[in-house]
């Protein structure tokens, strides 16, 4: 195209790249999903279906890039993990947290009007994720990481199981706050135990551990030095790997990462 006197203007453009050789994470989480959960009528403290649309949107995400070897999600965040190597849009930032935060947005919203056939969105309240990348230079801080975010969907969720069920018993959202403020998580086992009648053992696996997504390679062998011939033949095996679902403990189980040695090529 011809350079016309505005061109300069391109100049004030910049991009940021992320690091090379550094595992990248995309988080994407729900805008104001306290507020959507309530205008859609969610089940407390866990809405399953919500969590399926969440689960299939990821999973489409996960299957359009296969530079995504894993993901992680619980409530309204995913957080998909990109192989070192990934050189997809050259690791430019803002396109891969644009491109993560849109296809999360309308693939919700294509998924949850299959789901809620009989609740579909309004234009009054849409599903908007916002994303964030963030580079980590070693494999250990990788499942740092994701035990952060795992403990975090445990420590909500115990939370969230208590103050329902107290509410559900017929106190106030006010009187289970306080019923809840200073206590631990022993003290909310017992309070679901004693009080509300609730083993906390026995709830679902995806509501205490969350969902993790992964690109399982069969016959899988490290390799250095590939040619540009085998990168692609490595290319097709990663498009071509099934996408399995776990709701297990990933913070303690070694065994898990290490029979995946794929996920820190
Ligand atoms: P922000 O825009 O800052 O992210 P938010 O309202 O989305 O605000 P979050 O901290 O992301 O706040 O929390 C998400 C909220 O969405 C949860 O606290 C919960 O109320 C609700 N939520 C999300 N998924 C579910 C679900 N499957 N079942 C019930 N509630 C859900
Ligand atoms: P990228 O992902 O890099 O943005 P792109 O295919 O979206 O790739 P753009 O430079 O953004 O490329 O150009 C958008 C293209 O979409 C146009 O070249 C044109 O072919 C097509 N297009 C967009 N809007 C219209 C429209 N209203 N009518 C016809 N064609 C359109
Ligand atoms: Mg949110
Ligand atoms: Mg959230």
């Amino acid at each position: 195209m011809a350079n016309s006197k505005y061109e300069y203007v391109k100049a004030f453009e910049r991009e940021n790249y992320l690091l090379p050789e550094t595992y990248i994470v995309i988080r994407v989480d729900g805008k104001g999903f306290h507020k959507f959960s309530q205008y859609y009528g969610f089940e407390k403290p866990n809405d399953i279906r919500a969590l399926r649309v969440m689960n299939k949107t990821a999973l489409k995400v996960m299957e359009r890039y296969s530079d995504v070897c894993m993901a992680y999600g619980d409530s309204d965040e995913y957080s998909f993990l990109l192989r070192r190597k990934c050189e997809l849009y050259e690791r430019r930032e803002m396109k891969l947290c644009t491109l993560f935060a849109s296809l999360m947005s309308t693939y919700y919203m294509f998924y949850w009007n299959l789901e809620f056939g009989e609740n579909p969105i309004s234009e009054e309240m849409i599903p908007t994720f916002d994303a964030r990348a963030v580079v980590y230079p070693h494999f250990e801080v990788v499942r740092d990481y994701f035990s952060w975010r795992q403990v975090d969907c445990h420590i909500n969720n115990l939370y969230n199981t208590a103050f329902w069920s107290l509410v559900k018993l017929g106190l106030t959202p006010q009187e289970s706050e306080q019923r809840l403020m200073g206590t631990v998580s022993s003290d909310k086992n017992e309070i679901l135990f004693k009080e509300c009648g609730i083993n906390y053992n026995n709830e679902l696996e995806i509501f205490k551990k969350g969902t993790i997504l992964v690109r399982e390679l069969v016959n899988y062998a490290p390799k250095s030095d590939l040619s540009s011939r085998q990168k692609q033949r490595e290319d097709k095996v990663r498009r071509k790997a099934e996408i399995k679902s776990y709701h297990v403990d990933i913070i303690n189980d070694d065994s898990w990462w290490e029979s995946r040695p794929w996920l820190s090529e």
